[in-house]
């Protein structure tokens, strides 16, 4: 947890659950992945974390941004984000939606199919367009590989399609998966890119331009390679398949810049045991997979967790959130404990929170209202 957070916590009572996050950490974030692939456009993935201090933060500093919808593209022009820091990187759009985005200036989309260039093709005129490809995201926390992307054969035929119908095939696309632990992942995705490159030329088509993705990591409970690992691995890659003919380069890191700026403050509100020769506490908090934290689905990311108890003995637990509903229980299976002195109505702090929590968190579930957020 970062100074400025943990003085603000000290100096207020905030009224949980609540997201803090950390402005500065968004600003350092973003500079050291600017540094560690300093090739690359940056379009930070508006998705991880919308809140307009942190657009407003990186707008500052010089960022683009990979919106999801045209309400995150009105969302970005409404902060004084131009249409041409935007991309529209969602493969299924509304074509109502192509035409409002392009009527409103925005000229880079994304694509995975035939019927999805078909819309590109009447709605966005000219536009530039990337395929995204398929990518098996080995080595990720938070896959993002069977929904999108396309086989290289048919990415080949979509991006001759894309200039037959008046679009400029502009580049190729991957995501190696979110909290990708593994930089070699780069490698293999840049490799089948170059494969593509060299298909597309032959067929008389020059592609520019390569989009790295996102899966840059946040600190979990799992140590991860630094940044400056990541950067020196993709940059290896790239110089590796293209050699001296390097294409424009861009990466949409989400959680990589959202992540580590926030945490969650939450409470104990229940803490007790199902039978009396139980071998784990269940230990209810007032944020569950309904209030900002569904990403615990199946366990996948595994949040460090603070509590004022934290050094003294430790036991067992079970940890779930406060609805009703069988679904809401966060730890089970992955050996979480916590501190024997543990007691109803400690705070306890959810560590590498900022990304994908506020918008994740129902409306209303239970009566819950969304998570709370302050930005300092
Ligand atoms: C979600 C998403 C990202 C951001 O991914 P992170 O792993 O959070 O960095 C980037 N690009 C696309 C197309 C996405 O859908």
């Amino acid at each position: 947890m970062s100074r400025k957070i943990a003085r603000y916590l000290a100096e207020h009572t905030v009224e949980t659950p609540c997201l803090v996050v950390d402005l500065d950490i968004i600003a350092q974030n973003y500079k050291r992945l600017a540094k560690a692939v300093p090739l690359a456009r940056i379009f930070y993935a508006v998705k991880a974390n919308p809140a307009a201090p942190v657009l407003g933060v990186l707008r500052d500093l010089g960022s683009n941004f990979d919106t999801a919808s045209i309400y995150e593209i009105e969302h970005c022009l409404a902060h004084n984000i131009g249409p041409e820091r935007i991309s529209f990187g969602s493969t299924i759009k509304k074509e109502c939606d192509i035409a409002a985005a392009f009527a409103r200036g925005v000229r880079l989309f994304a694509f995975d199919s035939e019927a999805e260039i078909q819309k590109l093709g009447r709605a966005a005129p000219g536009a530039q367009v990337f395929c995204r490809i398929y990518f098996e995201s080995a080595g990720a926390d938070w896959p993002l590989s069977k929904k999108f992307g396309c086989s290289l054969d048919m990415a080949a035929d979509l991006l001759t399609r894309a200039k037959e119908l008046g679009l400029d095939p502009h580049g190729v696309s991957f995501h190696v998966g979110s909290q990708q632990t593994d930089p070699a992942q780069w490698d293999l995705a840049l490799g089948k890119t170059k494969m593509l490159f060299t298909t597309l030329q032959e067929r008389g088509i020059d592609l520019k331009m390569v989009n790295l993705g996102g899966g840059f990591p946040a600190r979990y409970r799992k140590r991860i390679p630094g940044t400056e690992t990541y950067g020196e691995a993709i940059m290896k890659a790239v110089t590796k398949h293209f050699g001296n003919e390097l294409p424009a380069l861009i990466v949409e890191p989400g959680r990589g810049v959202a992540g580590d700026a926030g945490i969650i403050q939450t409470e104990v509100v229940l803490i007790s045991q199902k039978d009396y020769d139980a071998k784990k506490r269940w230990v209810y908090l007032d944020i569950g997979k309904f209030g900002g934290l569904p990403e615990t689905m199946d366990e996948a990311i595994k949040y460090r967790l603070v509590t004022p108890h934290d050094g003294k003995p430790a036991g067992k637990v079970i940890i779930a959130g406060p609805t009703c509903d069988e679904v809401d229980v966060l730890y089970e299976k992955s050996g979480y404990d916590l501190p024997l002195d543990l007691a109803v109505g400690d705070k306890v702090q959810v560590l590498s929170a900022g990304a994908y929590t506020t918008t994740y968190s129902s409306v209303g579930f239970n009566g819950f209202p969304p998570l709370r957020e302050v930005y300092i």
